[in-house]
C-alpha cells in the first residue's frame, strides 16, 4: 500500500502527463532491479564489490581485459534472462495510450523494448547489451556467435573483418558517448513539456544533463527514486519509492487498466 503522500503526488503526475502534448521518460538502473538487474549506486549496487574497467585499460592491460569478460560472462545468464516488470510495461502502456512520445535509457539491458516499445522510439545512451560491436571498425555480433569462442578457450575476441578487439555495445568509461544518440536524446529533452526520470541517481553527465535541457527549455522534470538523487532540489515532484509501484499505479489511472499489467 502506498502512503497517502505518494499517491497524491502519483495524481498530480498523472494530471501533468494527460495535459502534457510531449512527454518523455529518461531511465536509468533503478527501473530494471526489480527485474532481477542491479544497478551501480543503489544500496545493493554492483560498485559496493567492483570498480569500474575503464576503456583505456580495457584496450592496453590483458589482465584487465580478462576481468571484464570474466564479470560480464558471470552477469549475462541475468541480463538474458531478465523480463520487463511493471515499470517497464507501465511505459510501454503510456507509450501505446500516446501519452508517452520517447524514452531515452541509460540502461543496456532492452527491456523497454522486450516490453513493447519500438527499437525507433528508444534511445540508448550507453548502448546496448544485446549485441557486440568491434572497438576499431565496429562490425555488430550476436552473442549467440561469440559465447561458443569463450568455451574454445578465446580469452578475448577479435574482429574477423579487422582484428580489433570486440566488446559488448556499451559505453566504457573512457569510451566516446554515441554521437548521434545523444544529439537526440538532448534534442527530445528540449521538446518536453514533461519528463519524468525514473530510476536514475542522476550523477553520470553528460546523461545526468539530460533533464536540465528539458529545464533550461521550460519543461516540467518529474523524478520517481527510491533514494534522493542528485538533482531532487531541482524540482517539486519527486516521488519517492518502487519505480514498479509508482509507474504501475500512474498508468492505471492515466489509461485504465492496460492488459499488460493484467
Ligand atoms: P545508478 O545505479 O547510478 O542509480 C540507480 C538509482 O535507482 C539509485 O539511486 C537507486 O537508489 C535507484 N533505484 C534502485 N532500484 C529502484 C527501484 N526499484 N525503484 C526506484 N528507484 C530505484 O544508475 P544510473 O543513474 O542509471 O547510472 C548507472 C549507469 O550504469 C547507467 O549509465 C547504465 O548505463 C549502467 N547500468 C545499467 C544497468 C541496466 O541496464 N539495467 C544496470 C546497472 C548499471
Amino acid at each position: 500500500m502506498l502512503s497517502e503522500k505518494l499517491n497524491s503526488k502519483i495524481d498530480d503526475l498523472a494530471d501533468r502527463i494527460r495535459s502534457s502534448r510531449y512527454t518523455v521518460a529518461f531511465t536509468g538502473a533503478g527501473i530494471s532491479t526489480e527485474s532481477g538487474i542491479p544497478d551501480f549506486r543503489g544500496p545493493k549496487g554492483i560498485w559496493k564489490r567492483y570498480r569500474p574497467v575503464e576503456l583505456s585499460e580495457f584496450l592496453s592491460d590483458p589482465d584487465a581485459r580478462a576481468e571484464y569478460w570474466r564479470r560480464k560472462l558471470e552477469m549475462l545468464p541475468l541480463m538474458k534472462k531478465a523480463m520487463p516488470n511493471e515499470g517497464h510495461l507501465a511505459l510501454a502502456c503510456l507509450f501505446k495510450s500516446k501519452h508517452l512520445s520517447v524514452v531515452i535509457t541509460q540502461n543496456i539491458d532492452g527491456l523497454h523494448q522486450k516490453a513493447g516499445i519500438p527499437q525507433s522510439s528508444v534511445i540508448e545512451v550507453h548502448g546496448s547489451n544485446t549485441y557486440l560491436a568491434c572497438l576499431s571498425c565496429r562490425k555488430r555480433y550476436e552473442w549467440d556467435d561469440i559465447l561458443p569462442l569463450f568455451d574454445q578457450g578465446v580469452q578475448s575476441p577479435r574482429c574477423d573483418a579487422c582484428g580489433g578487439w570486440l566488446k559488448p555495445a556499451t559505453i566504457s568509461f573512457g569510451q566516446a558517448m554515441p554521437e548521434e544518440e545523444i544529439t537526440r536524446a538532448f534534442g527530445e529533452a528540449s521538446k518536453a513539456e514533461l519528463l519524468m526520470a525514473i530510476g536514475s541517481s542522476l550523477q553520470v553527465y553528460p546523461a545526468a544533463g539530460i533533464p536540465d535541457e528539458t529545464r533550461r527549455e521550460g519543461g516540467f522534470v518529474a523524478i520517481i527514486n527510491n533514494e534522493p538523487t542528485a538533482q531532487d532540489s531541482m524540482t517539486q515532484l519527486v516521488l519517492r519509492g518502487s519505480s514498479g509501484e509508482i509507474l504501475r499505479d500512474l498508468s492505471s489511472i492515466v489509461c485504465g487498466n492496460c492488459f499488460l499489467l493484467r
